[in-house]
């Protein structure tokens, strides 16, 4: 089997090990292993080649839209034992002119976003932060065009299998992906794209998916790859502010991030100590001044010399407008006289080294993975591999995207209970 592994949308810690894992498992099961890079942007633009009858280089991606002029790096595929991308993380990349950073952990690969990969390759992955193998926001993925480029480029790789690392969006794309495959595929034959042996070689596509995502906002998994260590960084944050706000008896609003899921927010609260904790899924009545000032005027009573709201970025009250922090800092400097500053933690929450959490989890999920495409067949589901009460599981990934979307409406329709319900939430109360 060859199976490709790429990492989509946000970035998270613990993408790396999960490549590895991928890349390490399949080549000890005997599989051809590839990394795609640049997420889904790398799947539509596929590999440079050679147009040996024309004598010059050309891009021969599916699609006029991604064409473009790029020199082709002299790349052989060697065995699997060997370091196939050399050099990893000391060379230097070329930034490309629509902004893509054009190699794999240092290394230059113009042209190539299809690569093969060794043992050698993802040495050590598991305590890098980001994702190595670059990932991607793509637009040209979202339309038919684009997935059928995506289509014709894995079959011309000859590549069976894809393992997407992503979050509810990566995985949204994957099962359209999956779901579209037999028509893209008949589209190719009948646009003598492919070849007949082709088509009925890769008429099924198996997918399988990660979820890597900070915000720990998928149904049908308890942990995402990258929560826990963005909300050790919260917390470690946190602490860092406590020092402040103790020393001159001041306020802090800390904004988290977590788009519309209040996870990080309610767990970092619980974690780093916060006196009041704002998220989406537990809006609260308007006017909420009121409350916020009673509590917090109750806590400085008591003696407490310093106060940290935390807003979580989705936010909201029960007339659905949005909580900011500046807002918040402004209440509680003019209604209790606090010294409050804001601190946006931003991106700090999302990089760095992932926690140890980050690799374990990510590393079992890719065994996994493999696990679960070397046992599939078309009567089988695409999976997403989950974790379920500290036990690795295969979740049909059709479900835990509807499911999740399903969470969205919850919310939109006020009705938070079945929101955290359908999330499968740890703070459900
Ligand atoms: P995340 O995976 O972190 O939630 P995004 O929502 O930005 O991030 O999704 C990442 C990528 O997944 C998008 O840029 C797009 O290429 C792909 N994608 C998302 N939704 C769809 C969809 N409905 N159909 C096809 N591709 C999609």
């Amino acid at each position: 089997m060859r199976i490709a592994v790429l990492t989509s949308g946000g970035d998270s810690a613990g993408m790396n090990a999960a490549v590895r894992a991928v890349v390490k498992t399949g080549i000890l099961k005997g599989c051809e292993v590839y990394v795609v890079r640049e997420g889904y942007e790398g799947l539509v633009r596929g590999n440079t080649e050679w147009a040996e009858a024309e004598g010059q280089r050309v891009n021969t991606s599916a699609t006029e839209s991604v064409k473009q002029e790029v020199e082709i790096n002299q790349y052989q595929a060697g065995s699997d034992n060997v370091n196939l991308l050399e050099n990893l993380r000391f060379g230097d990349g070329e930034l490309l002119k629509d902004g893509t950073s054009e190699f794999v952990g240092g290394r230059t690969l113009k042209g190539r976003y299809i690569v093969r990969v060794g043992w050698d390759d993802v040495r050590g992955w598991f305590s890098q932060g980001g994702t190595l193998i670059g990932t991607a926001r793509s637009m040209t993925f979202k339309t038919v065009e684009g997935r059928r480029a995506a289509a014709h480029n894995l079959v011309k790789e000859g590549i069976d299998a894809l393992v997407v690392c992503g979050g509810d969006g990566s995985l949204t794309g994957a099962d359209v992906f999956r779901r579209e495959w037999p028509d893209l595929l008949s589209n190719l034959y009948e646009t003598s794209l492919i070849t007949e042996e082709q088509l009925k070689k890769h008429g099924h596509l198996k997918i399988v998916g990660l979820v890597g995502s900070i915000d720990n906002d998928m149904s049908m998994t308890d942990l995402t790859i990258g929560a826990p260590t963005a909300l050790h960084r919260i917390c470690e944050a946190i602490d860092n502010i406590n020092s402040t706000a103790y020393s001159h008896s001041r306020a802090f609003v800390v904004e988290v991030m977590g788009r519309d899921c209040g996870w990080l927010a309610v767990l970092a609260g619980v974690a780093g100590g916060a006196d009041f904790v704002f998220i989406p899924e537990r809006p609260p009545q308007v006017p909420w001044e009121d409350a916020m000032c009673a509590e917090i005027h109750r806590h400085r009573e008591v003696g407490k010399r310093k106060t940290i709201v935390l807003v979580a970025e989705g936010a909201q009250d029960a007339d659905l407008n949005p909580i900011k922090a500046e807002y918040v800092k402004q209440v509680l400097s003019e209604r209790l006289g606090l010294d409050t500053r804001v601190t946006t933690l931003g991106h700090t929450q999302r990089g760095g080294r992932p926690c140890a959490l980050d690799r374990i989890l990510p590393t079992l999920q890719g065994v996994e993975a493999v696990n679960a495409l070397l046992e599939s067949d078309e009567s089988t589901p695409s999976y997403m591999i989950g974790l379920h009460e500290n036990k690795i599981v295969r979740v049909p990934l059709m479900e835990a995207v509807e499911q999740t979307r399903a969470v969205t409406r919850a919310v939109k329709a006020k009705d938070y209970d079945k929101a955290l319900e359908l999330r499968g939430s740890e703070f459900k109360e």
